[in-house]
């Protein structure tokens, strides 16, 4: 593990109060960017050229922008393209495969990312929140609560950092290109539903509109939030919808994911199997395995009842231990007999790898204020 220190974080001097981001390039659609410089007094082209830079280029020093007058870069880019998330702190392992970045936003908010690079794909987990206000005893961002929204803008940066790391070859493995994205960060992604959608199109928007990257290779992951469950399959994307379940039994789930009080798990399952209807595409089931509370075997097969003849996969997660917490992964044995459960009643199923749990930068361990110094 290596740890890198990017300027000095002091937590007493960020401002306490959130506000509300500064708008952003990245936040408007083509004909808002046009007419953002228009109303700057610009040709509305200079909208593109800004865009060419940022999404197709990855740049954002006004100095490289030469085909902008010079007279005029330094305002487009102050209006266009304000810095949102400074990095303050990046960590790598897996042989520098997997990078952690810390984030601090102009609020004094922290959040983070993950970048993890495999044979083939580099997935970049993202953050949608600071913080998350769903609770889920499990998972150490929700035990920090909610801070506030993240914008587009701030979603964004995250992954064109990424981007430009991979692009400058700073990445162990040569030179590279995000390929997919998880909105497996901090924070509930449908709880944020307008400023994640248009993270959504800004990833997905050809470049130089966006970043051009494949929406089957977007995964949008949920507590389960219904109703926004439901406006999402109604935006014919093509998107990956990932539910964290982790119980088949409202009894269980209450506790696990409290929101399960509201919209309990046949609800919950019936607005996934509509978003499978509306996009053709498989539901991620997400299932974290925590020794002797969810992982026996009738939960196994309750599961895999639930699930029979649904456009559905089941990805299981080792639980990721967080501090303070009283509970650990399932023994690799009973997590085997209910992976072969699932599997022997036909129901697609994977383990999760667990990237980045040295530096804490696995699943549910993102909890970026409460290790400041
Ligand atoms: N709020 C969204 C996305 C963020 S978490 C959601 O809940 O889906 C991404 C995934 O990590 C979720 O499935 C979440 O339940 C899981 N997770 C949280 N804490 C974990 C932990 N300690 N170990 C393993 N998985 C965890």
């Amino acid at each position: 593990m290596e740890l890198v220190e990017i300027g000095s974080v002091s937590p007493a001097r960020a401002r306490r109060a959130p506000v509300r981001p500064a708008r952003h390039l990245a936040d408007l659609d083509v004909a808002e960017r046009r007419q953002a410089v228009t109303e700057m007094g610009q040709p509305a082209y200079r909208a593109d050229q800004l865009s060419r830079h940022y999404f197709g280029r990855l740049i954002e020093s006004p100095d490289e922008m030469t085909d902008l007058p010079a007279g005029s870069r330094a305002a487009l880019v102050a209006a266009l393209l304000p810095p949102l998330l400074t990095a303050t702190r990046e960590l790598t392992c897996d042989r520098g495969m997997t990078r952690k970045t810390l984030w601090r936003a102009v609020d004094g908010s922290f959040v983070e990312s993950v970048l993890m690079r495999y044979p083939g794909r580099v997935t970049m987990c993202v953050s949608s929140q600071a913080g998350c206000g769903m609770a889920c005893p499990f998972c150490a961002t929700g035990q920090a609560g909610l801070t506030r929204n993240l914008s587009t803008g701030e979603i964004l940066t995250q992954v064109i950092s990424g981007a430009r790391a991979l692009a400058s070859g700073e990445v162990a493995g040569g030179p590279g290109r995000v390929s997919n994205i998880v909105f497996m960060g901090m924070g509930e992604p449908l709880a944020n539903y307008a400023a994640v959608l248009r993270a959504v199109r800004r990833l997905s928007d050809p470049v130089p509109d966006g970043l051009g990257i494949s929406q089957r290779a977007i995964t949008v992951s949920t507590v389960g939030l219904v109703p926004a469950m439901r406006r999402l399959a109604a935006e014919r994307l093509s998107c990956r919808l990932a539910v964290s379940l982790h119980a088949p039994d409202d009894e269980l789930r209450d506790d696990l994911v409290p929101v399960n009080r509201r919209w309990k798990v046949a609800e919950v399952l019936d607005a996934a199997w509509q978003y499978a209807a509306a996009t053709g595409r498989r539901v991620s089931i997400e299932y974290a395995m925590i020794r002797d509370i969810n992982d026996q075997a009738w939960r196994a097969d309750a599961l895999a009842r639930l699930l029979a003849g649904q456009l559905a996969h089941v990805n299981l997660i080792p639980l990721n231990p967080t501090p303070g917490s009283k509970w650990t992964a399932s023994d690799p044995d009973v997590a085997a007999e209910f992976e072969a459960r699932l599997a022997g009643r036909g129901i697609p199923v994977t383990v999760r790898d667990t990237r980045g749990r040295e530096i804490d930068g696995a699943c549910g361990q993102l909890a970026a204020s409460s290790r400041l110094p």
